[in-house]
């Protein structure tokens, strides 16, 4: 199957936005912590599984004001607002949480680094999470968590460069033989760099969930919860 989501290039210094919301990160090494989370639009993919498909196509008639998209009532949903970095970063800004995370969609489809160094600029500290189908182009203090995708079926490919600038790798495992692929392509990775490899059972199943906890005890990677649908929040 064949994904022929088109990449839409950004006008300079512009972001198609699908929501700005606070919660817990709920995953990996900054679980627990209150954060800002801004989901940009658009990803050509096309994980099957996907959880955030009405942020995969970034459609003209979608586009919004930026208090619609921020007084956003109907979720999930499709619209998105074109922000500047400015009126991104103001609205990031009146949060509580120093921790911004930059989801999507795929963010890494778009130059990141005027909003980041803003961002930064403004005291918080920035997590990007990336597919790794993308170099990253962020600041050199981001965090940037890689979650890669293989053989998608948008087709797109896990770049060695995202691999190699990521702060942590968390991999999505639903079935065994997805820890051969962790083995084989990751975790040189942990053990050159140092680089940590979580595993994060697809949908919570118990199976998977076991799967992920027998291999993390056996080449010494760890488990990465979703621990933010434990208490029934985003
Ligand atoms: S990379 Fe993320 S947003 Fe894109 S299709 Fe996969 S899970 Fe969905």
């Amino acid at each position: 199957m064949q994904c022929n989501v088109p990449v839409i290039a950004a006008p300079p210094d512009t972001y198609p936005v699908n929501e700005i919301f606070e919660s817990l990160q709920g995953e990996a090494s900054f679980t627990g912590t209150p954060s800002v989370f801004v989901r940009l639009q658009g990803c050509p993919v096309g994980c099957p599984w996907c959880n955030a498909k009405h942020t995969w196509h970034v459609r003209p008639e979608r586009e919004i004001s930026v208090s619609a998209m921020t007084e956003k009532s109907e979720l999930p949903c499709d619209s998105y607002s074109r922000c500047d970095v400015s009126t991104l970063a103001n609205v990031v800004r009146a949060a509580d949480a120093e921790h911004v995370v930059i989801t999507g969609g795929e963010p890494c489809m778009y130059d990141l680094r005027p909003l980041i160094a803003k961002l930064e600029a403004w005291h918080h500290r920035v997590q990007v999470e990336t597919s790794g189908t993308y170099v990253p182009l962020v600041t050199p203090t981001t965090f940037v968590t890689v979650s890669p995708k293989y053989e998608m079926p948008g087709g797109r490919t896990v770049l060695d460069e995202a691999l190699a600038r990521a702060n942590e790798i968390k991999c999505a495992i639903g079935r065994r033989r997805e820890i051969g692929v962790v083995l084989e392509k990751l975790d040189p990775i942990q053990q050159a760099n140092g680089t940590p490899i979580w595993l994060q059972p697809l949908s919570a199943s118990s199976r998977a969930t076991a799967i992920c906890i027998k291999a993390a005890r056996r080449y010494g990677w760890r488990v990465s919860l979703q621990t933010n649908k434990f208490i029934n929040i985003r």
